[in-house]
């Protein structure tokens, strides 16, 4: 059975954790999954990005405490040449300034090190800027990305199980906000049974007309016959909007 890689934040030693399909599966059961995805539906905003943000959140906690320390995650991490911008300036300003200096002080240190070492090797047919850029190219991905996407596909796995078939989600999903863009798409590729698909597709034509309605007064004064200026209060509508396109906020 195929396995994969993902955060889990009970794991003592480093919270990645090696599972099978069968354990991250949807399932019936009111196990937490279930009941955090029920209570993201029920918060603002897409719950797929509020959940993918928390788990990449919770692996930079823990990184944080314990990883910092820990040789084979510092490994994956220097072979990823640090962290995505996006975790960078999370791990700095919400999780550990501490960690972050920790880890790029390596990082950097590493980057000088393999600059000074293609310098050394002048002569050969490679360009110095092609040697340099090789050398410092990510060898991995983003370990908070990594943990962000799958917590993406676990929960639009168990989202897309849990509107074929239970009640209280179903009626939960009806009078939330439903997905971003992004996310309506994912799910729709993850095969959502036709019922599923009816209440994905019926919740969010009901937020984007919800949405341009907002986004409508701003749209009628951009009119150059309109006299009325655009208020602050357009503008503060925006973000619902745009969030409801792109999903959440990075850095909020
Ligand atoms: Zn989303
Ligand atoms: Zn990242």
């Amino acid at each position: 059975m195929a396995t994969m890689l993902f955060y889990n934040g009970n794991c003592s030693r480093h919270g990645l954790h090696v599972t099978s399909a069968a354990e991250t599966g949807p399932s019936m059961d009111k196990h937490t999954p279930y009941y955090e995805l029920l209570e993201a539906i029920r918060d603002a905003g897409c719950p797929i990005c509020r959940l993918a943000v928390r788990s990449g959140d919770r692996f930079l906690e823990t990184y944080s405490y314990e990883h910092v320390n820990d040789i084979e995650i510092r490994e994956l991490v220097r072979l990823a040449k640090g962290f995505c911008h996006n975790h960078t300036w999370r791990l700095f300003h919400k999780h550990s300034p501490l960690g972050t200096a920790l880890t790029f002080y390596d990082i950097l240190g590493e980057a000088a090190h393999q600059i000074g070492a293609a310098r050394e090797r002048q002569g050969l047919l490679s360009s110095l800027a092609g040697r340099v850029r090789k050398r410092l190219a990510p060898e991995g991905t983003c370990l908070g990305c990594d943990a962000q996407s799958n917590a993406e596909q676990r929960h639009l796995g168990l989202l897309v199980e849990s509107l074929r078939n239970e009640r209280e989600a179903q009626e939960a999903y009806g009078s939330a906000d439903g997905l971003c863009l992004h996310h309506l798409r994912a799910a729709l590729r993850a095969r959502p049974s036709r019922e599923a698909t009816d209440i994905l597709l019926r919740v969010q034509e009901q937020r984007i007309a919800a949405v341009r309605e907002q986004m409508s007064e701003i749209v009628r004064k951009a009119d150059y016959r309109v006299k009325e200026r655009v208020t602050q209060a357009d503008i503060d509508s925006l973000p619902a909007a745009l969030a409801q396109v792109v999903g959440q906020e990075a850095l909020d």
